[in-house]
């Protein structure tokens, strides 16, 4: 059975989707096989991984909408051992069209059940939302990491992020777990960078992930080659970060081969 990783974090531009592709696409270099989930309407890791958003004739939507099978949606990418269920603008107007439907909350870990079986991970990128798409997404997750920018206000906002996953545990999915909180665009010349990471391992101490991201302009250009930035320049400082956060999990989770 796959496990299941939601990347979520309700602020925008906290590095979720470079998060999503990147670790993926480390993971699938690493020879598991990986499934990413586009869970975002803006549908950034489907062009990022070099497919078309426009051009995608079936998404996540319809899986969540209207029961299509999953594995009829997803498709391959570049990568060898890397798959993904792309998104489509059309996601948002689901969470209007969920409102009244039976299990509402679950529509993403039913879609999910049936490929579940057929990879190692799946890693769901989710939208700068705590709405009921990101709800469906920690639904059907078995852990989440949550990104945070080495920037002014890192914190804010992960209070009510951190409340939101409670409740879920409480109500929806009581297996839960935070995989980490993730340090990204760390910048090692600048004060604040190194002030963000001190406070935030300070409140959040062994939930913090050892591999920090650097910000590095491989990591921000590779999507618009429609690549992850191991295949656009593997020696790259952001490339080898993710590899190395790839490896962090799969020893956490004892999963190394
Ligand atoms: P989110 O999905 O949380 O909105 P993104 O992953 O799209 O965030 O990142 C926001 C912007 O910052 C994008 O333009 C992305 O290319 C850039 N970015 C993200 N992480 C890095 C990094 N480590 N170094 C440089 N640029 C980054
Ligand atoms: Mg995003």
């Amino acid at each position: 059975m796959g496990k299941v990783i939601a990347i979520a974090n309700q602020k925008g531009g906290v590095g979720k989707t470079t998060s999503a592709i990147n670790l993926a696409a480390s993971l699938a270099a690493l020879e598991y096989k990986t499934l990413i989930v586009d869970a975002d309407p803006q549908a950034n890791s489907t062009s990022g991984i070099g497919y078309n958003p426009k051009e995608i004739e079936s998404s996540i939507y319809e899986c969540m909408v209207d029961e299509v099978d999953a594995q009829d949606i997803i498709v391959e990418t570049d990568l060898d051992y890397l798959h993904i269920l792309p998104s489509h603008i059309n996601l948002v107007g689901a969470e209007v069209e969920m409102v009244n439907i039976k299990n509402r909350e679950e529509r993403m870990r039913d879609a999910l059940k049936k490929v579940r079986k057929k990879y190692d991970f799946i890693i769901i990128d989710c939208s700068p939302s705590l709405g009921l798409i990101t709800i469906n997404a920690l639904t059907a997750a078995d852990s989440v990491i949550i990104p945070v920018q080495c920037e002014y206000f890192a914190l804010e906002g992960l209070g009510k992020l951190l409340n939101t996953i409670k409740i879920i545990q409480t109500r929806l999915n009581k297996d839960l777990e935070i995989e980490g909180i993730l340090l990204t665009m760390y910048d090692v010349r600048l004060n604040l960078s190194n002030q963000v990471v001190d406070e935030v391992k300070q409140h959040f101490s062994k939930m913090v992930f050892e591999t920090l991201i650097p910000r590095n302009i491989k990591l921000s250009e590779s999507p618009s080659f429609g690549l992850p930035a191991i295949a656009h320049d593997a020696e790259s400082k952001g490339a080898i970060s993710y590899l190395n956060l790839a490896k962090e999990i799969i020893n956490n989770n004892g999963l190394g081969k």
